[in-house]
């Protein structure tokens, strides 16, 4: 390439950068899970394992979104199918484990340290804890007659206090259910069903586009079901503060 090539390039280049940001600001931009219009940006760039992982080491531009209205963070950029797959596929197994550890060192002796110190058994047994305390506020155990798990993984945050409910576990991820009270059913069988009580417990954040999830759970009640819905809270998460850049 000689230089004047090299020259034009390089500003042709530009030009698409610009026109492409431009393109992405003009577009209508609504808050993923409440709709609304009247969003916050700030600029933000992928870490390098989900870039990897996720895009293939594509450059993406994205910047950090928050609805003011619904107190979301999220993505602008958001992950297609296959993209989403390429990011979980063998999701916390071996595999997936040293990738992260080759690009971020010091995963593996948190995720250790974590699992070592007993926090994990703690922070279950607290959770387990205080979905009994608040259940039981609004529901009578004895009347549920269905219970659903969406995404539950082994199913093992069913509270045993359903005892005369029938248990289903619906997860993408191939792990069998932890008790055999449980019975894991595909995305097909899911429609066969109305459940009394359904809990989506840490799901929401791992899907581009969680209201489809929402609209779905909803098809899948009746008039009385319960659902109950977790996910991060971003004091956890130590995000920035919504102001400046
Ligand atoms: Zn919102």
């Amino acid at each position: 390439m000689n230089f004047k090539k090299a020259i034009a390039y390089v500003m042709i280049n530009s030009v698409l950068k610009i026109w492409k940001r431009v393109l992405m600001k003009s577009e209508k931009k609504r808050c993923i899970m409440c709709g609304n219009e009247i969003l916050k940006s700030y600029s933000a760039r992928f870490c390098d394992f989900v870039k990897e992982r996720m895009f293939k080491n594509k450059e993406c531009d994205t910047e950090l979104v928050y609805c003011p209205d619904c107190g979301l963070y999220y993505s602008s950029r958001r992950p297609n199918d296959n993209e989403s797959e390429g990011y979980y596929k063998n999701y916390m197994e071996e595999e997936y484990i040293s990738h992260r550890c080759k690009i971020e060192p010091t995963f593996n002796k948190f995720r250790q340290d974590y699992v070592t110190s007993g926090d994990a058994e703690k922070e279950f047994l607290s959770r387990i804890h205080n979905m009994k305390s608040m259940f039981k506020k609004y529901i009578d155990f004895d009347k549920i007659k269905s219970v659903l798990d969406y995404g539950g993984a082994r199913g093992n945050y069913i509270l045993k206090e359903f005892k005369n409910a029938q248990k289903f576990l619906y997860d993408v991820d191939v792990l069998e259910p932890t008790n055999d009270d449980t019975v894991k059913v595909s995305y097909e069988e899911l429609g066969n069903h109305k459940f009394d009580f359904i809990q989506c417990c840490h799901v929401l954040e791992h899907v581009a586009y969680p209201m489809e999830i929402i609209k779905k759970l909803i098809s899948l009640m009746k008039a009385g079901s319960y659902l109950f819905v977790e996910v991060p809270y971003e004091n956890d998460l130590v995000l920035p503060p919504p102001s400046g850049n």
